[in-house]
Formats: structure tokens, C-alpha cells, sequence
């Protein structure tokens, strides 16, 4: 069972930003307003994650850290709806099992929060603390008991911009939230509650920001939203380009040559968009359950939606779609 549950962490747990994703995922689904990720040395010492959301009631807590308690899905058909980040259930186990952990949570009803310590996915203390409503996950020291996985860690810089990656996906999904993200006692961003425009001005700057043209597209199966760039400021890296499906990021290559070929002729061969697409569609259109880290969905008619985002890119940028 340890080794299982040590096996089953690698496919979740891959580096400190895998963990920064899973934490942050969970406190949007326990929705919360306002989430702050502090990091240490990269994620290596510190990952920690305090959000305001609906906390974990005491006779769950260490039920959350069993491998598939999930609060989110009660029937196989839930998982047709899927409307949560999470389903899971091995989020917190594969973390636990591969670092120290500590989690304070604390529901409305409960008058005081719940302190729950963890070593190798093991149960070493539970006690009260005075906390507000919500729940704080630190993560210490991860891979601290699987020292090969430890020295396989990228430098500080490359984790770090991986961290950086995640939270900049969730802080574009949700920028009805107000995110933090502090490094080494130095905070780095703190975004403020508004609409895509500006977070995407606090996230990539004044020059991205003035020149995002809206998509805006809608079936009776699915809606397109969010921006592309004007051809004016494509960059030679590529980068700022976001698929998100039902507020989730995703990858796609598919898609992705899209709308690099509704910019044909408009941009030189060496330059990149920057993109920000959001795809509204009924959960029970898409298959989010093949990957452990959901970042690859399948459409059932992916055609349809390539043709579709490929004439609203066209149509942003002027170019009337035939
Ligand atoms: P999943 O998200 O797939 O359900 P996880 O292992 O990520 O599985 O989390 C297990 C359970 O712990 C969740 O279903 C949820 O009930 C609870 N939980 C985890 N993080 C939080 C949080 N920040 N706030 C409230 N509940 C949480
Ligand atoms: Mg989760």
C-alpha cells in the first residue's frame, strides 16, 4: 500500500508545481474569493496555499487524504458533469504520501479549525487551532522521503517559472478572485477581483492588454469567448497562449493550429499570438477523465470547434470567415 500510494503520487505529483496546481484547483472548488500561494526555495521547502473557501468539516479531514475520498462526485454518472476541477480523490494522498504536510481547515459551523500534521501520507498529530473559515495547506519539503525524485528537481529558476505557469492559469480563469502569490517573502503579484481585460493587464502588461480583440462565438453546443492579439504584437516566443475549457487549462495542438491559421499572411513565420481563449461546452460534450493531470480533454466533435474558433480568430481580426 505505501508503495502503491508512492507509485500512484508520481503520476500526480511530477514537481512543485504539479502540487501548486492541485492546491490551487481545490480552493477554487471549495470556492473560494480569495487564495494566496506562498513558495520557498521553489516549492522545494515550502508550498503553501490559504484560501477562504468552505474548509473540510473535522470528521473529514484526514478522509480527504485517503486516496480516492472525494467530496466532489457520488455516482458514475457525475462524472459526465463533471463541473468541479477535482474528481478525483488522489490529489491530497499523492501529495501527502511524498512530503510533510500540515492543514488547518475550518468550516462555518465549526467553532474552531482543525490542525492536521502528516509525514509520508502518515497521521502524526491532530489537534485544535484557532483559525478563520477556510483552510491552509502547506506542503514542506517534497520528495523529502524519495531522495531520487528530490535530486531530479530542475533548478530553482525552472521550477519556479513552472509554479509561476499554474498560477497564471488559474489567476486567468478566475479573475473574479483575488490571487496572491508570495516568493520568498517577496509578493509578487497581487491581483485585484475584475473582468479577463484586466487581469490580463496585471498578468502580461499594458501592450498585451491594448491590443486584445474579442472572439465571441455561440451554437447551441458550444461558446467562444475571451481574446486574440492584434498580428502587431506576435512575439518571437511562443508563450501567452491559453486554452481553457469550462475554466479549466487545457493543452491542444488542434486548436492551437486554429488559430495560427486564421493569422496566416497577417503574421511572419517566426511569430506567435498571444492568445486567451475560453470554450463554454456541456461537460457530457468532452472527456476530461484520460489524463491524471486533466490537462488533455477529447472532444466528441472537435471538427466542429476548430472550424468554429477558427472563423471567430478570422473574424476578430477582420478577416470576414467564409
Ligand atoms: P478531489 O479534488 O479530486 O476531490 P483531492 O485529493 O484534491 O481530491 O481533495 C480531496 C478532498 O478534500 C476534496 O474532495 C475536498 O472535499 C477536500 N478539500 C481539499 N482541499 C480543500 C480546500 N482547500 N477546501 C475545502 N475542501 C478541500
Ligand atoms: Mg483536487
Amino acid at each position: 500500500d505505501h508503495v502503491a500510494n508512492q507509485i500512484a503520487a508520481g503520476e500526480v505529483v511530477q514537481r512543485p508545481a504539479s502540487v501548486v496546481k492541485e492546491l490551487l484547483e481545490n480552493s477554487i472548488d471549495a470556492g473560494a474569493s480569495q487564495i494566496t500561494l506562498v513558495i520557498e526555495d521553489a516549492g522545494k521547502s515550502l508550498i503553501q496555499v490559504i484560501d477562504n473557501g468552505c474548509g473540510i468539516p473535522e470528521q473529514d479531514v484526514r478522509l480527504a487524504f485517503e486516496r480516492h475520498a472525494t467530496s466532489k462526485i457520488s455516482t458514475a454518472e457525475d462524472l459526465f458533469k463533471i463541473r468541479t476541477m477535482g474528481f478525483r480523490g488522489e490529489a491530497l494522498a499523492s501529495i501527502a504520501a511524498v512530503s510533510q504536510v500540515d492543514c488547518i481547515s475550518k468550516t462555518k459551523d465549526d467553532q474552531v479549525a482543525t490542525h492536521l500534521s502528516l509525514e509520508a501520507g502518515k497521521v502524526v498529530h491532530q489537534t485544535h487551532i484557532a483559525a478563520n473559515q477556510g483552510t491552509i495547506l502547506s506542503v514542506k519539503n517534497l520528495f523529502y522521503n524519495i531522495p531520487a525524485r528530490r535530486n531530479f528537481l530542475k533548478s530553482a529558476q525552472v521550477e519556479q517559472k513552472h509554479i509561476y505557469e499554474e498560477f497564471i492559469k488559474i489567476a486567468l480563469a478566475h479573475p473574479d478572485k483575488r490571487l496572491k502569490l508570495i516568493n520568498n517573502d517577496t509578493e509578487v503579484f497581487h491581483l485585484l477581483p475584475g473582468n479577463l481585460k484586466q487581469r490580463i493587464h496585471s498578468l502580461f502588461g499594458q501592450k498585451t492588454a491594448d491590443n486584445l480583440l474579442a472572439i465571441n462565438e455561440e451554437t447551441s453546443f458550444v461558446q467562444l469567448g475571451g481574446y486574440v492579439t492584434t498580428p502587431t504584437v506576435a512575439k518571437k516566443i511562443r508563450g501567452e497562449q491559453y486554452f481553457f475549457i469550462n475554466k479549466r487549462y487545457v493543452r491542444n495542438t488542434y486548436l492551437h493550429h486554429a488559430i495560427m491559421t486564421a493569422y496566416e499572411g497577417l503574421i511572419g513565420p517566426e511569430l506567435f499570438p498571444s492568445y486567451f481563449i475560453f470554450i463554454e461546452i456541456d461537460p457530457s460534450e468532452i472527456d476530461v477523465n484520460i489524463h491524471p493531470t486533466k490537462t488533455e480533454v477529447k472532444f466528441r466533435d472537435e471538427r466542429t470547434v476548430y472550424h468554429l474558433l477558427k472563423s471567430a480568430a478570422k473574424r476578430a481580426l477582420g478577416i470576414s470567415a467564409v
